[in-house]
């Protein structure tokens, strides 16, 4: 009989789980504070139950923890890039950053990715499987044991499309926003999407304070669908349409990101076109200078081109920034992230 992936359950299901085994209310209590709290890989180590106890626990329940198979620490800003091992012996990528304000860490949410995006080299290698919620959740775990620090910041923005793996994303979202375990404020997490609207529109209704990021990269139709094969079934308009309507609803800015590749979405027209369909509603447009993907044949823009870009949208009164870039060195950049660590 398969396992039950413990660290994905509420607190109240671990205690009615626990309750069923016939334990008392006290150890659902400690195994939650071991799992949450504490990050443990192991019953074993869960050292106020006894011996049989932990044996008991772990015939019935697994904790889908992440091994640090490899880490890579850049020289430039310190950024470090983790390859975890899954359970099943799959990888995933997680990117840890270093700010003023705290830690930040860039979680997958997915092996793989279905979404094949043509600058982005998680898409390369196809997709295998959805994450469960507490594979997402010990990547921040496995991180901050690792370096003994504390998470402030998440962003979910490495391996995987956050809505194609939505309740398990949402399950994380909860758990990771719990008092009792990382506490993480939910105004410190951002979630990024392609554009997938029948999970914005969800999202819409969970009434959490969490910034949603957009990855539009394109003003319209033409050029979005040779970036993006999703945009053939979700188009520029209708999802400006749906993140309009998200964002009166929830009074949340939304952060649209936009990837700048010379000569295919950098023009001055398409920074006056993205200026006008963001016209009137709550949004944060964040230029990203591209990251190279080798198999994709994409350039950056140039610098002088982004600035330009940039200074054409704050004539037009949006709000916007470029990203500065971290971890160029060890290919931690946005889009860069792989599962396959023979390839790096
Ligand atoms: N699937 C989600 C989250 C993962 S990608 C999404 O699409 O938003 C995180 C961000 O990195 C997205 O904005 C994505 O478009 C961007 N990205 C991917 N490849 C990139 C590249 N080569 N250069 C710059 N940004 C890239």
């Amino acid at each position: 009989m398969e396992k039950t992936d413990i660290k994905a359950m509420h607190f109240e299901e671990v205690s009615e789980s626990l309750k069923s085994l016939g334990l008392p209310s006290f150890r659902a209590k400690q195994v939650w504070q071991w799992l949450h709290q504490k990050g443990v890989a192991s019953f074993d180590e869960m050292t106020n139950l006894s011996k049989q106890l932990r044996d008991t626990l772990s015939d019935k329940y697994v904790i889908k923890f992440c091994e640090v198979e490899r880490k890579s620490v850049s020289a430039l800003d310190g950024t470090v890039k983790y390859l975890f091992r899954l359970y099943d012996g799959q990888f995933i990528e997680s990117v840890l950053m270093k700010y003023k304000y705290g830690y930040s860490l860039c979680v997958s949410t997915q092996v793989g990715c279905r979404m094949n995006c043509a600058f982005c080299a998680t898409g390369v290698g196809g997709f295998i499987r959805n994450l469960s919620a507490a594979e997402i959740l010990s990547q921040i775990h496995a991180a901050q044991n690792d370096m003994d620090i504390k998470v402030s910041h998440i962003v979910l923005m490495g391996m995987g499309e956050p809505m194609d793996n939505y309740e398990n994303v949402i399950r994380f979202l909860r758990l990771v926003n719990n008092d009792d375990g990382l506490n993480i404020g939910m105004r410190n997490i951002s979630l990024s999407t392609c554009g997938i609207i029948p999970g914005i529109k969800n999202l819409q209704g969970e009434n959490l304070q969490l910034t949603l990021s957009v990855s539009l990269h394109a003003p319209n139709d033409n050029i979005r669908t040779k970036l993006m094969p999703v945009n053939k079934k979700y188009p520029v308009d209708e999802l400006l349409s749906a993140c309009r309507e998200y964002a009166d609803v929830t009074s949340r800015r939304i952060s649209y990101e936009y990837a700048m590749f010379g000569g295919v979405n950098d023009s001055d027209e398409c920074a006056v076109e993205l200026a006008e369909k963001l016209k009137g509603t709550l949004a944060h447009i964040n230029l990203i200078p591209a990251n190279d993907v080798t198999e994709s044949g994409l350039k950056s823009s140039t610098p002088e081109r982004i600035k330009h870009f940039s200074e054409i949208l704050e004539k037009a009164g949006r709000n916007v920034t470029v990203r500065r870039s971290l971890g160029g060195d060890i290919d931690a950049s946005c889009g860069q992230l792989r599962s396959k660590h023979i390839n790096n």
